[in-house]
């Protein structure tokens, strides 16, 4: 169980899921206990998630029990063995979450988009090695997220890792905040060292979508999940609709498919599969190329003719044509017509 569980070895070697559980709010003794020996009951789950303090969008909601309940997170340390971990929003709740024995600390989305905030918990961080998650803010920023990230760096903490738990939009949308898959492996890229985990249940806001959305994390490469469980989830304070049971979170353990980033078995086969990818890879960038250069001449005859760069009708039915093609070619309609907007831009450019 958790008791052996060492989190800092866990940045380094990242050998194994780092599974966060717990309810969204603590809410009381019996409440947090009952959860945690739910969970004890499921050997992935390493840590005891627990929110003290809620930052909640309405004034009237459940804010949080405070200071109390960190004394229950110790008690259900001690009883199971899990590791424990809690919201800082502000420099006295990481003096208290430290007085009280937690063990790792996240900073929350609604945090991460203040880099006064930020930069006030990184300098009260200083000098001090606990584990630390930096949450994605609520809008798509990965700059923004990257900043904190770079703001606890420089305070000098050495654990620090990243939690994607989806972005706030006002598309429609079956998700409470739109993965965005895009940005977590951006943020990879940017920073190549930072472990990131994917907090599922607010991606989700709904208990349906959890198995999915878990799933798509563990084919991308996930390194951990954060999940929000509740002894009773229906009457939870905060995020009712997105808690499930520590016993639905076992069945759903046993149906998700684990990936490995390597495999032992011979590679051969997916090596020559990339460098098929590789030789079509550089014939696109040719092609993209060639096309810009025909695209450059055009420029020229427009200007030669007065005529405007924008022919609105030609470029109508470009991009209907072509996602028709693309679509009967098996492509999907909104990459098709992603990739020629792009480069229409590009050849807009050019002939300005
Ligand atoms: C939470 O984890 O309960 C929480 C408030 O998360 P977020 O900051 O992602 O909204
Ligand atoms: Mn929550």
């Amino acid at each position: 169980m958790g008791e052996s569980f060492d989190i800092r070895k866990w940045f380094k070697d990242r050998d194994e899921l780092l599974v966060i559980s717990g309810p969204c709010s603590v809410e009381s003794r019996e409440q947090l206990l009952a959860t945690a020996a739910g969970l004890s009951e499921i050997d992935k789950v390493k840590v005891l998630r627990g929110g003290i303090w809620k930052p909640r969008t309405r004034p009237e909601a459940f804010e949080g029990i405070g200071e109390e309940g960190l004394l229950w997170m110790r008690e259900a340390k001690e009883r199971y063995g899990f590791l424990t971990m809690t919201e800082v929003a502000r420099p006295e709740h990481v003096e208290l979450a430290l007085k009280h024995g937690i063990d790792i600390l996240w900073i929350g989305a609604r945090t991460v988009v203040n880099p006064f905030s930020v930069q006030e918990l990184a300098d009260c961080l200083k000098g001090c090695d606990i584990p630390v998650f930096v949450k994605n803010p609520i809008a798509p920023d990965v700059r923004l997220w990257l900043g904190a990230i770079e703001r606890l760096g420089g305070a000098g903490s050495q654990y620090i890792g990243a939690i994607h738990r989806g972005f706030s939009s006002y598309d429609e949308s079956p998700y409470r905040n739109a993965p965005l898959w895009e940005i977590p492996i951006e943020l990879l890229r940017l920073h190549r060292n930072i472990p990131i985990i994917t907090d599922v249940s607010h991606i989700c806001g709904c208990r349906e979508l959890l198995q999915e959305v878990a799933q798509t994390a563990l084919d991308i490469g996930t390194l951990g999940f954060m999940i929000e469980t509740h002894n009773d989830p229906d009457h939870a304070l905060t995020d009712a609709k997105q808690q499930i049971t520590p016993a639905s979170l076992k069945k759903a353990f046993n149906s998700l498919v684990f990936k490995k980033k390597k495999i032992d078995a011979d590679e051969a086969v997916l090596q020559n599969y990339r460098k098929e990818i590789d030789v079509i890879d550089d014939e696109l960038l040719n092609l993209i190329a060639k096309r810009m250069n025909i695209s450059e001449k055009i420029g020229d005859f427009k200007k030669e003719h007065k005529m405007t760069v924008l022919q609105m009708d030609r470029w109508k039915q470009v991009l209907e044509d072509h996602i028709n093609k693309g679509v009967n070619l098996g492509l999907n309609d909104e990459s098709v017509k992603e990739i020629f907007e792009i480069i229409h831009k590009d050849s807009i450019d050019r002939q300005l």
